[in-house]
Parts: C-alpha cells; sequence; structure tokens
C-alpha cells in the first residue's frame, strides 16, 4: 500500500510571486496560453519533467529561481496579466447560462458523476475517450457558467503509461499519483479535520477523503479511500481506474455512484439533474432513493419516480460485450443489506438491472439499471443513436423501434483546450475574442473567410514542424530507452520531413479501429511513402488495452514495419499516447486518418480537434463524422459511403482499397497542388 502523506520543505515563495499559487490552484491555467507560457518560463525543464504541473513545481523549483524571477519585471508583468484575466474569468456573472437561462441561475445545479475526467495531462484519472469528453464537458460548462459540479474518483494509479519493448511489444507501467502534489484542494471540516464521508459496504464502512479540483468556475469532487481506518482491501478501491476484476469493479461503482451522493451532501450541494456518463455512475440512483427513503421518509416507488424525473443518461457503447455485468451473487454479497432498508425485496432490486425481471438467471446489467433511473437517454452521435435504440429494443418490447425514446447528443470538444496558441492568435486578431467566450455564435465565425489563405498556411506550417521536431525528440528518448544501437538512435534526427503530407492516427489499438488497414497491401503503400517528389509521412499513437493481446500485436506489427530503412523516415510511431501526445498531433497533422468499422466508433472525438487546427479529417463514415462530413464535405474525405457489411475480411479489402485510391487520387495530389507562390490554395 502506498503512502498516505509525505511533508518536505517546499521553497518559500517570494511576496511579489504569491499570485502564482493562486493561477497553480485554478485548472482554468490548463486552457489559457498565457499562464502554460507563465508556468514554463519558470524553469522549462522542470515544466516538462513534471508533466506540465505547477503545483509540484511550486513545490521543487530552485529558491534561487525564485527570487530571480521576483527580479524580473517581464515576468513579473505577465504574472499580474495572467491573475488578473483569471480573476475575470472566476467573476464574471455574464455567462452564455445568465443570458439564456437568467431564472435559473442560483437555483439549477447539475451534478455530472464519471468514472474518469481529462482535464488535464497532470491529473491522470482518464484513460481515453469517454473520460476526455468528461473534461472537455467540465471545461465548456465552466466556460458558458452552466452550473455544473463533477464527481468521479480520485486514483492512485491512472491509466497505465506505455512503452515498447525493442521487439515492439507494448509494455505497461503506472505513475503513481500523490494528489498532495496535484492541483487539488484536500476538503477540510471548520475544525480543520479532514471532511470524509462513509459508505456501508457489506459488514462495515468505507470511509474516503473528498479532493476538489477547481475547474475554472466548476468544481470537481474525486473521492480516494486511501486511509488507515480502511482495511487494506477497502483502501484499494481507489487504487487503480478500471483496475482489479468485477468485485473491485462493483466497489469503486459503488464509491463513484453512492459515494458521490454522499459527496455532494456533504459539501451541501442538492443538484436538480444527474447526469450519468456511462452505466459505471448509475448506482448514484440507488444513493439517492436510499436518502430519500431514509432521510425523507419516502415510500421506494416515490423516491424511484423523484430520482427517475431528474435523471440523465450517456450510453457510449455500441456493443453488447462493453457493458458492464455483474452476477446476482455479486450484487447480493454488495446491496443485500440495502435490499430492507431501501423497503425492497432482493428480487425487486435485482429487476432495476434486469430486462426480465422475473427471469432469476439473467446477470445485473448497469446500463439497465441506468435507463430505469433516468427519464432521458442518450447515444453520442446520429448514428450511434440509432444504433442504441436498436441494441436497447428488447428494454420497449411494444414500441417501435424508431420510436424508442433514446436520443442522442452528438459528442463535442473544448476548442480551446486543442487549438494550437498560434491558431488561437491568429483567429484573435481576424475574428475578434469572441470565437473563445462563444463558440457557438455565428457572428463570431461569420469574418472567417476574411482569413488570408498565406496566415492560414503559414500558421500550420509552423505547428506541422514544431510536431515533426517533437517527434524526432520523442523517437529519439524511446529508441534510447529501448536500447536501440547508436546508429538507430542517430538516424532518429532524420526522421519525418517538416514540409510533407502529414497523416495521423491515433486512437486506441482495439481490433475494430483497424490501425493497420493501410498495411493491407505494403507495397501499394511502399510506393507513396518513397515518393520523393510527393512525400507522404505517417504519425501513429496509441495504447492497447493490457490484455488486449490482439491490440498488442498490431502495434507490433506497425514497429516492424517502420523499421524497414527505407520507411523509418516516413513512419513513426509515438509511445504512450496521452494528452501531450495529442495536442501536438491534433495541432500539426495535415490530415487525421480514422479507420473504425462501422459502427462501432460511437462518436470519437479526436478527429474534431484537428478542424480549428486547419487540419482535414479522411474517416470512415462513423460516429460524428457522417454528421461532420453532411454538414460540410469540404473538410475533409469520406472513406466508403457509410456501408456496413457481414464479411469483416471482405469490407478490410473493400475499404483498404477505397483508402489507397483516396491517397493516391485525392489527398496527395490536392495537397501537392501548389500555386507560384507554394501556396496550396484548393486545400487551404
Ligand atoms: C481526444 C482524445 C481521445 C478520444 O479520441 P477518439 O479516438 O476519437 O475517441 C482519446 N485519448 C486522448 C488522449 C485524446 O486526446
Amino acid at each position: 500500500m502506498k503512502k498516505i502523506q509525505e511533508y518536505s520543505v517546499v521553497p518559500s515563495l517570494p511576496g511579489k510571486l504569491a499570485g502564482l499559487r493562486v493561477i497553480a490552484s485554478n485548472l482554468y491555467w490548463s486552457w489559457d496560453p498565457d499562464s502554460i507560457e507563465l508556468f514554463r518560463r519558470m524553469d522549462p525543464q522542470l515544466w516538462e519533467s513534471t508533466r506540465h504541473n505547477p503545483v509540484m513545481m511550486l513545490q521543487t523549483i530552485d529558491q534561487q529561481v525564485l527570487e530571480e524571477l521576483a527580479d524580473d519585471d517581464g515576468f513579473i508583468s505577465l504574472l499580474e496579466q495572467v491573475s488578473e484575466t483569471l480573476d475575470k474569468y472566476v467573476n464574471d456573472k455574464k455567462t452564455w447560462f445568465s443570458r439564456e437561462y437568467p431564472e435559473a441561475v442560483d437555483k439549477f445545479k447539475v451534478a455530472y458523476f464519471s468514472a474518469e475526467f481529462g482535464i488535464t495531462e497532470c491529473l491522470p484519472v482518464y484513460s481515453g475517450g469517454l473520460g476526455i469528453l468528461a473534461g472537455d464537458h467540465v471545461k465548456s460548462a465552466s466556460d458558458l457558467g452552466v452550473p455544473l459540479v463533477g464527481v468521479g474518483l480520485m486514483y492512485q494509479h491512472g491509466y497505465f503509461r506505455q512503452y515498447l519493448n525493442i521487439d515492439g511489444y507494448q509494455q505497461e507501467a503506472y505513475y503513481d499519483n500523490d494528489p498532495f502534489k496535484m492541483p487539488l484542494h484536500l476538503q477540510r471540516n471548520p475544525d480543520n479535520g479532514t471532511r470524509k464521508i462513509t459508505v456501508d459496504f457489506p459488514g462495515r464502512k468505507v470511509v474516503a477523503r473528498i479532493w476538489h479540483a477547481k475547474v475554472g468556475r466548476v468544481n470537481l469532487y474525486l473521492l480516494d479511500t486511501n486511509l488507515p481506518e480502511n482495511r487494506p482491501n477497502d483502501r484499494a478501491i481507489t487504487y487503480q481506474l478500471y483496475g482489479g476484476d468485477k468485485e473491485m469493479r462493483i466497489q469503486q461503482e459503488i464509491m463513484i455512484g453512492v459515494g458521490g451522493v454522499q459527496t455532494l451532501a456533504a459539501m451541501e450541494i442538492e443538484p436538480c439533474a444527474i447526469h450519468m456518463n456511462e452505466g459505471h455512475a448509475a448506482f448514484s440512483g440507488i444513493g439517492r432513493i436510499l436518502r430519500l427513503v431514509e432521510e425523507q421518509g419516502l415510500a421506494f416507488e416515490e423516491a424511484l419516480t423523484v430520482v427517475r424525473s431528474s435523471g440523465i443518461f450517456t450510453t457510449h457503447t455500441p456493443v453488447p460485450a462493453g457493458i458492464d455485468i455483474f452476477e446476482p451473487v455479486l450484487v447480493d454479497r454488495y446491496f443485500s443489506h440495502l435490499y430492507n432498508r431501501l423497503g425492497i425485496d432482493r428480487k425487486q432490486f435485482l429487476a432495476l438491472g434486469r430486462r426480465d425481471p422475473d427471469n432469476d438467471l439473467e446477470p445485473f446489467n448497469m446500463s439497465f439499471l441506468a435507463m430505469r433511473l433516468s427519464a432521458h437517454y442518450n447515444g453520442v452521435s446520429r448514428l450511434h443513436g440509432a444504433v442504441s435504440r436498436s441494441m436497447w429494443r428488447a428494454n420497449w418490447p411494444e414500441v417501435p423501434v424508431d420510436d424508442i425514446p433514446i436520443t442522442h447528443v452528438t459528442n463535442g470538444i473544448h476548442i480551446a483546450s486543442w487549438i494550437s496558441r498560434e491558431a488561437g492568435e491568429l483567429y484573435d486578431r481576424y475574428l475578434g475574442h469572441r470565437w473563445r467566450e462563444d463558440p457557438t455564435a455565428r457572428e463570431a465565425w461569420e469574418r472567417i473567410d476574411s482569413l488570408p489563405d498565406e496566415a492560414l498556411w503559414r500558421t500550420h506550417e509552423l505547428r506541422r514542424e514544431r510536431l515533426v521536431s517533437f517527434a524526432r525528440q520523442r523517437l529519439k528518448n524511446q529508441l534510447i530507452e529501448r536500447g536501440a544501437t547508436s546508429q538507430d538512435i542517430e538516424q532518429s534526427d532524420r526522421a519525418l520531413d517538416p514540409n510533407a503530407l502529414t497523416i495521423g492516427f491515433a486512437r486506441r489499438f482495439a481490433t475494430y479501429k483497424r490501425a493497420t488497414l493501410l498495411l493491407r497491401d505494403v507495397d501499394r503503400l511502399k510506393k507513396m511513402l518513397t515518393d520523393e517528389q510527393r512525400p507522404v509521412q505517417f504519425l501513429f499513437a496509441g495504447k492497447a488495452h493490457p490484455r488486449d493481446e490482439e491490440g498488442k500485436a498490431l502495434i507490433r506489427q506497425l514497429i516492424h514495419f517502420a523499421r524497414d530503412h527505407q520507411m523509418r523516415r516516413r513512419v513513426v510511431f509515438l509511445e504512450n499516447y496521452d494528452m501531450i501526445v495529442s495536442r501536438y498531433m491534433v495541432q500539426g497533422v495535415d490530415v487525421w486518418l480514422n479507420t473504425p468499422r462501422r459502427p462501432m466508433e460511437a462518436s470519437g472525438t479526436s478527429g474534431m480537434k484537428v478542424v480549428p487546427n486547419g487540419g482535414l479529417n479522411l474517416s470512415v463514415l462513423d460516429g460524428w463524422w457522417v454528421e461532420g462530413y453532411e454538414i460540410e464535405p469540404n473538410t475533409g474525405w469520406a472513406i466508403g459511403r457509410g456501408e456496413e457489411y457481414d464479411d469483416l475480411a471482405l469490407q478490410d479489402q473493400v475499404e483498404a482499397n477505397a483508402l489507397y485510391n483516396q491517397l493516391e487520387n485525392d489527398v496527395i495530389p490536392l495537397f501537392y497542388d501548389r500555386g507560384s507562390d507554394g501556396l496550396p490554395r484548393r486545400w487551404i
């Protein structure tokens, strides 16, 4: 078991720098380029080695450096400017929400429950798309002034850090999260003791402390059971994101749901609506019913009605295999002590998670539970909405499939978190600042055509160059760590070409995402890659699930392909895909490639991130791209026309072929169609 708290001597902050602590304590800095510049300037190396963690920086920076900064007028003036911006942001009462819903300000509050939150890299309590989406929701809510509060877990081990062995086989290691060195505040009681919540587990109570992350105007609360009063097994509940077995999973979900409801109560927050981000959060409804029954004396059915009318459920999964399911014995173990207190019997409880309440063999399904405990259900794109209606048809046997009340809310991104500083400044110059505060305002974007081609292209090329130098540096470090030959290591400086057409592919290495579709016809690919007149290069990144051997084999296959000495300049795999790698990639690539097996990509958001950075999408018509391509076909290419296949081998062959054709006939020629000024006008 890991340490609980550590004391160390921290540098003392000169008075003139006191504002740094305030800036570091609100994650608003993570999407404000000036704040980032401020921290980077303090100590560029420390900024990188702490993985962009200003709290850890302030705890470890050299005292001498602080003294020098206090005397640096340029730094102090930037510090003052950033402090002022933050102050204005946090206290601004004129938000989108207050304009649209003046009557609801101070009355309305929505709680957002999620197993992951991807806010920024130094708070690694996320694994992938679902968490990044939750993070972007929280940040967007802050910008828009939506009164939202986030609830989740503070894991000691977030998702794993990926590195590859010399053979290209994925290895996993873990960062050890020390919340005392992270941008988190421990919640305390008025007597300064740690504020704690307790959750009734069978035969014992599990205690958790509450970490508070300020995300602009939004509060995010993360529970942590690593406390000495808990038994070792209970301390381990928040040990690892998606770690352990089914039993660990049910314990974590009880903590998120029931513990999350206790947390809101402890913080005296009474939400009007509860959003469950995927079924992991569905026990929140049970926690709410329990409170209504025990504290307000409601009957179970009454409490259920109240809870349901204020519940919202987002499903993210397009396949039944992806749903959280628990065996009835496990549910008994963790809930039988509550059946009585809820005022129902075992059968009634289990029925909440079953399609057929009379089937004693049916396992307990967290998505069914979430739907029983909410009034609104949505998928994450238009296509996924339709897929979900058909997938959950059995839940509404009397209703025609098109009338099943599952709608969709297409995922989105928090633009400020993903746009490059350079592109953002370009928009500021030509469009004004409005797009930052209200990205949905059409007026803000109306002047987009006034952007000179030249300025847009130069900005984009600059970011491509930055991506290439980042990739070279990363590649070099990877090769050193893998124990590559010194010759190979030296060659990393010559990998990639800052002027070549750069295509990015970064996502989980799940087989349905078909990362190696491109390798189906190696000769055809090699021909493209060795064209010195019109060079093309590919950057890959992504993790395979630790237990997914097939996914790991795909990574290995790519690495082996990229080993060929002709290919290594043109194909680079960046290890440890995370928000840092993601930002460099989406800001610098020309084309974002996505080849999922439709309709497996529920939405996807990575392709959206290239759009404000001037990148184009080349993607199968799946997830969000069905809508994106329909609305604005000029922002990229569709691979195929949205066909679905039963013969998967045939599908791979047809779609690989379509992809090669498109690259050879459309993408590459368009990119290299240059005017006398060197600009690819049609591309721009
Ligand atoms: C945006 C993002 C995702 C989500 O990407 P999709 O593959 O489109 O679902 C996952 N991980 C990271 C690090 C991201 O930045």
